[in-house]
This record gives C-alpha cells, sequence and structure tokens, in this order.
C-alpha cells in the first residue's frame, strides 16, 4: 500500500485529495494545523485504519515515522482575506513549511507535488497566462505575502529537483470551487452564496468588470492526481478556461439560487487581478487532462452543498482560530 502525506489536510483541496488517495488505496496520513481548515472536512474519513491524522504547522520541523512514497504539500492561506489576517504565518507556510517538506521528501526518498497558484502571475500583463510568463506581482501589496511565499515556493522546489535530483511536481492552481469551501473564507463563490441563503445582498468589489475562470474541485484534483504521477517537473496551470466576469457571475448565483436580493458595489481590494484565464495547452498535451464539469453543473453541486449546512453554520462569521498566530 502506497504511503502519502498531505499537509494542510483539513482544508477544501487537502480533503478532497485525502478521499481520491483513500479511494485509490493509500494510506493517507493527513496534517493540519486547523488555523484555516476544519476537522468536519476529515470526519467521515477517521475511523479508517488506513487513515491518520496529525495535529502540526508543519512550518515547524516535521518528524513521521515510517516509509513515505508521494508527499503532497497543501497547507496554506488560500483567500485574500485569510492573508490579510496571518501575513506572517502566509510567508512560513510557503517558504519555511516548503523547505521542511522538501527536506522530508529528501529524507524519505519521496516524490512531492507542492501546490502553487496562479497568484504567481500577480495582475497579469499576458491573457491568457501560459507557464512561460513571469508574471507581475507587488512584492509589498496585501497579496504579496501570498504571491511571494508561492514564488519562493516554486524557486526552492526547482533548487531540490535541480541540485539534490529530488522528484518534484508543481501545479498552478487557478480558482476552483465546490463542497467544503469555507463559508466565510471571503472568496467570490462562498461569498455570494452565503450572502443568498443569508438574504443579503450580494456584494460586487469594483465594478465587476473583472474576470475570473472557474474550476470544479473534482476536475482540479484528476488534473493533479496525473501530474503527480506523469515526469514533469515544471509547473503545469491547471484551471478551467471558461472566464467570466464577477458580474456576470454574481447574475448566475443569483438565477441559481432565486434570491430576490439586489447586486451592491464596493471598493476593489487593493491589486486585485483584473483578468485571470489559465492557458491549458500544457496540462491537455502532457496529461491529456481537460476539465469535464461545466459552470452550470458544478454550480448546481456546489450549492447543494452549501444548502445542507445548518442556519447556524450559516451565521457563523468566523470559525478560525487565528488569534494565536497574530500575536507572532
Ligand atoms: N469579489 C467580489 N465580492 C466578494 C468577494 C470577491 O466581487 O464578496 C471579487 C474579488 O474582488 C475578485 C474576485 O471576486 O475580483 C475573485 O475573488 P476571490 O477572493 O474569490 O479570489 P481571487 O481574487 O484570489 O481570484
Amino acid at each position: 500500500m502506497p504511503r502519502i502525506l498531505i499537509t494542510g489536510a483539513a482544508g477544501f483541496l487537502g480533503s478532497h485529495l485525502c478521499d481520491r488517495f483513500i479511494a485509490e488505496g493509500y494510506e493517507v496520513v493527513a496534517m493540519d494545523n486547523l488555523i484555516t481548515g476544519d476537522l468536519r472536512n476529515l470526519e467521515h474519513l477517521q475511523a479508517l485504519p488506513q487513515f491518520s491524522f496529525v495535529h502540526h504547522d508543519v512550518s515547524t520541523h516535521i518528524h513521521l515515522n515510517g516509509p513515505l512514497d508521494y508527499i503532497l504539500h497543501f497547507a496554506s492561506p488560500a483567500s485574500p482575506i485569510d492573508y490579510l489576517k496571518i501575513p506572517i504565518q502566509t510567508l512560513k507556510v510557503g517558504s519555511l513549511g516548503t523547505h521542511n517538506c522538501l527536506g522530508l521528501a529528501l529524507a524519505k526518498n519521496a516524490r512531492i507535488l507542492v501546490a502553487s497558484t496562479s497568484e504567481v502571475y500577480g495582475d497579469p500583463l499576458v491573457h491568457p497566462q501560459t507557464e512561460e510568463y513571469w508574471g507581475n506581482v507587488n512584492p509589498i501589496g496585501p497579496r504579496g505575502v501570498y504571491d511571494e511565499a508561492k514564488r519562493f515556493q516554486e524557486a526552492l522546489t526547482m533548487a531540490y529537483h535541480t541540485y539534490h535530483g529530488l522528484e518534484t511536481r508543481i501545479v498552478r492552481i487557478f480558482n476552483t470551487y465546490g463542497p467544503r469551501m469555507r463559508l466565510n473564507d471571503g472568496r467570490v463563490l462562498p461569498a455570494f452564496i452565503g450572502q443568498a441563503l443569508r438574504g443579503e445582498d450580494l456584494t460586487i468589489f469594483g465594478d465587476g468588470s473583472q474576470t475570473r475562470s472557474f474550476c470544479y474541485v473534482d476536475d482540479l484534483i484528476e488534473g493533479i492526481v496525473r501530474l503527480l504521477h506523469s515526469d514533469c517537473a515544471d509547473p503545469v496551470n491547471i484551471g478551467n478556461p471558461d472566464e467570466i466576469t464577477i458580474g456576470q457571475f454574481a447574475e448566475e448565483i443569483i438565477a441559481l439560487t432565486g434570491t430576490s436580493q439586489k447586486v451592491i458595489y464596493k471598493d476593489l481590494p487593493v491589486d486585485d487581478p483584473k483578468q485571470r484565464q489559465p492557458d491549458i495547452t500544457k496540462a491537455r498535451a502532457l496529461l491529456g487532462w481537460e476539465p469535464q464539469i461545466d459552470r452550470k453543473e458544478g454550480l448546481k453541486r456546489t450549492y447543494a452543498y452549501f444548502r445542507s449546512l445548518t442556519q447556524e453554520e450559516l451565521r457563523q462569521t468566523d470559525h478560525n482560530n487565528f488569534d494565536q498566530y497574530i500575536q507572532k
């Protein structure tokens, strides 16, 4: 039975990865410090003998007994309001946390895949974004703590690959959505659906002309699994190229939820990218991968998940344990 360590396992993507590798017959070691993750995302796996959970902050040394075949490094705050609340932790997990994961991979002779992001392209001047584009990032802006940590993560991962010959993979993840997104993580889909379910107006930041391209989580997970088993050490974009303005997206959520609330406009956050669309030519060619689930179907499944939450969960403003980290 291959053994895999998944960091950030209690988060949105981490928990879906746990499901996938359990289903494929792996022994899964799930690790999370639970500042943005939630153990409820892993509840259904806890009793399985091939699953274990370790409560640990990967920004500090990781000790793990036994052999390891693979590491997936997915630990990181991943929404703009999270990085604003815990900027230092965001920098640490992308840099020190990645260093610890790479060191562990080397010690165990494991293949490692790290979660990078379309944020490495910043507010892109090339559209759609190919892997060859170096990006347009403001290092000292509010998003810099995430963007630069992930850029450093890529540099460190490539250095371990070239210097140590470690088997490394880098996935650049574009906007992804689906069940288990945190309702209050501030990102646009849970924000709009939460507002619709609570009977509040939908808040568009800016004039709504900025674009994003949303990938359903199952498609993303499939792309990651294929990349892990490929022999490509260079970064690969995984995302859905179906681009939409945030204004149109609000209209789709209004139609989906049947809310009678209206749209209201708020200030655009600093350095909010104006456009984003993955060029997935490389993923198509190398992995034979492309998204299968369109936004209509993906939104239907995601809405069913959010509708299943209790009123109390819907009204919770923040269930995360940031306080101990804000001091550091
Ligand atoms: N956004 C919005 N209203 C919200 C939350 C987000 O209009 O309540 C906008 C945000 O300004 C950005 C887009 O939606 O232009 C996507 O934001 P998100 O935080 O989901 O992801 P990211 O900016 O990292 O792509």
